[in-house]
């Protein structure tokens, strides 16, 4: 895998203090839906693989959502469950962290 990050998923992810490897792992091992044209991979308790023992801190990743380019190597944004995709996307707008469109596919996202 080797996932770009968009303005606005760089500046989420430092909000939330989630690393490049963070994110991947939620790429890989949530589950993976595809929706409106993006796909969004959800981490959630029952997915964690059996390595990852309660008290590590990949644990703590489920709830998180990864939402990729429908070309999967291009990270739009990063939230927790119970924050909504669409106010997440809203909010890029007013702010300077746009979501820009991805390098790999050019496919012109929500900006
Ligand atoms: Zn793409």
């Amino acid at each position: 895998m080797n996932l770009m990050f968009s303005d606005h998923a760089e500046w989420r992810c430092a909000q939330r203090n989630l690393s490049y490897a963070d994110v991947e792992f939620v790429c890989r091992y949530g589950k993976q839906r595809r929706n409106a044209g993006v796909i969004f991979c959800q981490m959630w308790d029952k997915y964690m693989p059996r390595y990852v023992p309660a008290n590590n801190r990949l644990s703590r990743l489920a709830g998180t959502t990864v939402v990729l380019c429908r070309c999967g190597q291009f990270v739009i944004t990063v939230y927790r469950n119970g924050e909504a995709f669409h106010e997440d996307i809203k909010k890029s707008k007013y702010c300077r962290h746009q979501v820009t469109s991805c390098p790999y596919c050019r496919q012109v996202q929500a900006a």
